[in-house]
């Protein structure tokens, strides 16, 4: 049972619940890019990335980081823990790929010497720039023990997502999470995890275009997006922890 609608983002749906710590998560088949300047719909896109999201959401407990996410409830919902999400998206890159290419020149699918951690202060007027830990105190956006905190969560998650991952015989080229803190200032991983926010190749396709089974397939019209994250998923579901 879903209460009222709390806030309605590009992918999904937050609703109250009875219980004031709880929240309902509705994810939706809509799709944006480029600062929702690109606008569409994936098939059956709220589903899979529910299901996708939920399993390493559990899977990801089960290596000792506390996420929002409390269970599934229907094909498209969860229910997750009521959390002050920091107003920081933190991507973690392995490869060059995106924006990094652009930025710094750098050649796409190029591996980086160690994983790197970068901030984005999450502001769609502003078009999500790139911060750095002065522009996140000057901002008060979090505290310098989050920044510690939200760096190394970042990393453990980068190492746990990487091992499942490659299990799935994907590659993790970089992926964005979102951090909430909650009543008791616990910062859980909250949001999503799925081929909306993460990129994912295909380990044993070495053509760069065919390999690509992410949001990347949207973002340049590269066709099968659908198809590309019911691979995901096929994949993912079946990964045991
Ligand atoms: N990402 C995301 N939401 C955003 C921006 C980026 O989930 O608003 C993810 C994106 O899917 C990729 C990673 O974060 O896995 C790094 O994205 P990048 O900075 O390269 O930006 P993009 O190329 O998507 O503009």
């Amino acid at each position: 049972m879903s209460g009222t609608k709390l806030y309605e983002g590009k992918a999904k749906i937050l609703f109250t619940t009875d219980d004031p710590h709880i929240l309902l998560s509705r994810y939706k088949d809509d799709a944006t890019a480029f600062n929702a300047l690109k606008k569409g719909t994936i098939a059956n896109k709220g589903e899979m990335n529910c299901a996708i999201a939920s399993h390493i959401f559990q899977y990801l407990e089960t290596q000792g980081i506390a996420t929002h996410f409390i269970k599934q409830v229907s094909p498209n919902e969860m229910q997750v823990a009521a959390v002050q999400i920091l107003p920081i998206e933190v991507v973690v890159r392995n490869i060059a790929a995106g924006s990094i290419c652009k930025r710094l020149g750098l050649a796409q699918g190029q591996p980086l010497k160690q994983p790197l951690v970068e901030f984005f202060y999450k502001n769609d007027d502003l078009g999500d720039p790139l911060i750095t830990d002065a522009h996140v105190s000057m901002l008060d956006l979090a505290t310098p023990e989050q920044v510690t905190q939200l760096k190394q969560l970042a990393l453990d998650i980068n190492h746990h997502l990487q091992t499942f991952f490659e299990r799935c015989n994907l590659i993790l080229v970089d992926f964005k999470v979102e951090i909430g803190s909650d009543a008791n200032g616990h910062l859980l991983l909250a949001d999503e995890i799925s081929p909306d926010t993460c990129r994912l190749w295909d380990k044993a396709i070495a053509d760069p275009t065919a390999r690509i089974l992410d949001k990347d397939r949207f973002r340049q019209d590269l066709g099968n997006v659908a198809e590309a994250y019911q691979e995901v998923m096929k994949r993912v579901l079946a990964t045991i922890s």
